[in-house]
């Protein structure tokens, strides 16, 4: 075991003067970051700045980003989930180096290649307990945030989209809800002021008032305005009030507008970003659940595996048939044709051309959730009756029974209006092909499955 034990102001080395097993000294980050062979990093103290600086770097750092680190001060709260605890007690962090050293080796070197995403899941996947929390940050634009997981992305503002993709591809789970914040559904940010107002004009000049109601002629006014010495007497029809019950009583009403004097129980209630300054009625807003997020078992396996950079695993949550069935159903549906005339049928290919581009331009965690967006359209389209099949890595063929070629057309050409809805930045950046072969249109069905796929591979009908 080595533990790194780092001055940074003061040339104040952690722990100095104690006499410790299994340390290196080191008089800077930068000398510490020559040295490949470290289980766990000690950080000396330093003003919040300079700290949040050095984490940053380490946690960047190919080698380094994944081992356990401590400062040897008090943990501040833009540090917190980004450090381990217990920094000032030097047997606490050789237990936690001893924890998170064996899996550390079973992952081994953190490939050259490796992206923001395969960080955050390896750094998970070392840590026992597998979790990231997160930080209340009031002032903050969301009220919550997440350090580790803006720490490594490259656009922190990104991270909420990014959360829902990982948990939507069950690599990573809920487990715990600390809050539940609402967000404006203009801007998204959380500082928001609830004012309750008249739901008839909507003036916020309402007060509360004790009302009367006068049997005689129904007459609903405040209490001080029937009050003339020590009787009570109605203002409009000037009955004098003795029995409550019998001549009066008291409304549940208990507001007035001061602007147009309705008279109500219930204020409306609406929400003003103190951002972008847009009013909302509270069902409009976004409800977010704060939560803790843990790695799931899939995400274990996908970290071990290396199957994270399969992006368009994204597809396989389509419950796809497998070829041999597909062939089998095609084969049923286009004997089924020749035999009695009917039903007819379709086949469409869709293919998404320049996944590899992407990739390269955007970066893979990005790209996922383009395609995710695009699945989740795909699926939007698809009916109980269609049956999808994954023909290759980046091509799906759907087969659609009883749909003429021109009813498939406006399944696809649904497809490419849903997907130029999409508020995903870079929503242009999916270029998709699709190719359609329908029966009896384009063949009178005599060809077998495998020739009618391999038919539909050769055409491109359109992009959308
Ligand atoms: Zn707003
Ligand atoms: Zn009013
Ligand atoms: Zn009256």
């Amino acid at each position: 075991m080595k533990i790194a034990l780092i001055a940074l102001e003061d040339d104040k080395i952690p722990f100095e003067g104690e006499i410790l097993v299994d340390t290196i000294r080191f008089p800077s980050v930068d000398s510490m970051l020559q040295e490949s062979d470290l289980q766990g990093i000690v950080l000396g103290q330093a003003e919040e700045k300079l700290l949040e600086q050095v984490v940053l770097q380490i946690l960047g750092d190919p080698g380094h980003g994944l081992l356990p680190l401590f400062i040897c001060a008090e943990i501040p709260m833009a540090l917190a989930g980004l450090v381990e605890p217990g920094g000032t007690d030097f047997r606490k962090i050789r237990a936690r180096v001893g924890e998170i050293g064996p899996l550390l080796k079973i992952l081994g070197r953190l490939p050259e290649e490796a992206d923001y995403e395969e960080r955050l899941l390896r750094w998970l996947f070392v840590r026992p307990e597998g979790i990231v929390s997160p930080v209340a940050d009031f002032k903050g634009p969301q009220l919550y945030t997440y350090h580790l997981l803006e720490a490594l992305h490259p656009e922190p503002s990104k991270t909420k989209t990014w959360i829902s993709s990982l948990v939507g591809r069950g690599l990573l789970t809920e487990k715990g809800i600390v809050d539940r914040v609402r967000l404006c559904p203009g801007c998204g940010q959380g500082h928001l002021n609830f004012v309750d107002r008249c739901p008839n004009c909507q003036s916020i000049d309402i007060r509360k008032h004790d009302f009367l109601h006068c049997f005689a002629c129904g007459n609903v006014s405040p209490e001080a305005d029937f009050l003339i010495g020590n009787h009570l007497s109605c203002p409009k029809c000037r009955a004098q009030l003795r029995h409550i019950g019998a001549e009066y009583d008291r409304p549940l009403e208990n507001q007035r507008c001061h602007s147009c004097g309705t008279v109500f129980l219930d204020s409306e209630v609406v929400a003003r970003c103190l951002d972008c300054n847009r009013v909302s009625v509270p069902g409009d807003l976004e409800t977010v659940n704060i939560s803790h997020l843990s790695l799931t078992e899939d995400g274990r396996l996908a970290v071990r595996n290396g199957t994270l950079r399969d992006v368009y695993a994204v597809f396989d949550r389509e419950h796809f048939a497998t070829r041999k069935h597909f062939e089998q159903l095609l084969g049923w549906i286009r004997d089924m044709f020749r035999r009695y005339g009917s039903p007819s049928f379709s086949l469409v290919r869709i293919s998404v051309r320049n996944v590899p581009d992407l990739v390269a331009q955007i970066g893979r965690p990005s790209t996922i959730i383009l395609l995710e967006e695009f699945s989740r359209r795909l699926r939007a389209i698809m009916r109980d009756t269609d049956i999808p099949l994954r023909l290759e890595e980046h091509a799906i063929v759907i087969l659609m029974p009883a749909t003429s070629r021109e009813k498939a057309l406006v399944g696809i050409k649904r497809l490419g209006v849903l997907s130029g809805e999409s508020e995903l930045p870079g929503r242009d950046k999916l270029q998709v092909d699709y190719g359609l072969l329908a029966v009896p249109e384009d063949s009178d069905g005599k060809e077998s499955p495998a020739i009618l796929l391999g038919m539909l591979n050769d055409r491109v009908t359109g992009t959308l």
